[in-house]
């Protein structure tokens, strides 16, 4: 479904991804973890074209990401994103936000947009709020209208950037019970986070990354108790 051959990006004469290759099939839940600066973001965002990278090739789904006539916008809407700072409209209610682009991308007719919405909405637990503004919503409540909100463009894989790292302890289970859920259904995801729990019972590979390269590209059962690399080790302890 994603794959990424040698892909390199820079900021100016900072080298930020040194020639990435990983791929992720349909279906597959790969955990992206490494150090603070890794390229960990910037990687997934080369992923659905909000960050352009000089060298190497990514596809979704076959589709070009750096192809200039593939259809950025369009495929951007088919690859769910979520990012640590939720990223809602403060102005609209959870039911405006998750409709939004539905009506605006996807030519959805308002009724037929919300009443997905409303479906989308109850299955994260988020039934009795359809009118709420962000502001009146927790942040693990808004975190998971972002959720909604990312389905509702019927995605063909989903995007996590560390979706609970903006969260308070007590509220990040009910965002990766919404993720698990997910993954459970076959979604296809890669999910950059530091919830090594999570890894632990969702991920099918981890992927370990240290100053812009992929250090790892591990199984799951493999990564937490025999990484391959030092580094990887090292961040380990440090995480477990
Ligand atoms: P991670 O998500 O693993 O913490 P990032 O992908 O955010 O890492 O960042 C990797 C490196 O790229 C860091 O050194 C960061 O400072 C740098 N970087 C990220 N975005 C930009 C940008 N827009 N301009 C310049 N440098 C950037
Ligand atoms: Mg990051």
């Amino acid at each position: 479904m994603i794959v990424l051959e040698d892909v390199h990006k820079s900021y100016g004469k900072l080298k930020i991804l040194r020639g990435c290759s990983a791929s992720v099939k349909l279906g597959e839940v790969v955990v992206v973890c490494g150090p603070s600066g890794s390229g960990k973001s910037t990687l997934i965002k080369c992923v659905n074209g909000l960050v352009p990278f000089e060298q190497g090739s990514i596809t979704v789904d076959g589709v070009s990401v750096s192809d200039k006539k593939t259809d950025l916008p369009m495929l951007r809407a088919r690859i769910g994103m979520v990012f640590q700072n939720f990223e809602l409209y403060p102005h609209m209610t959870a039911l405006e936000n998750v409709s939004l682009a539905q009506i605006h991308v996807l030519k959805r007719s308002r009724a037929e947009a919300d009443a997905g919405s409303e479906k989308l909405l109850a299955r994260v637990g988020l039934g009795g709020k359809l009118a709420s503004r962000p502001s009146q919503l927790s942040g693990g409540q808004q975190q998971r209208v972002s959720i909604a909100r990312a389905l509702a463009m019927d995605p063909k894989a989903m995007l996590f950037d560390e979706p609970t790292s903006a969260l308070d302890p007590e509220m990040i289970n009910e965002v990766l019970e919404v993720m698990q859920a997910l993954a459970l259904e076959g979604m296809t995801m890669m999910v950059v986070t530091h919830e090594m729990g999570f890894a632990q019972r969702v991920a099918d590979r981890v992927l370990f990354m240290d100053g812009g390269e992929i250090l790892e590209d591990t199984p799951k059962a493999q990564f937490f108790t025999d990484p391959a690399t030092e580094r990887a080790k090292q961040f380990l302890t440090k995480v477990l």
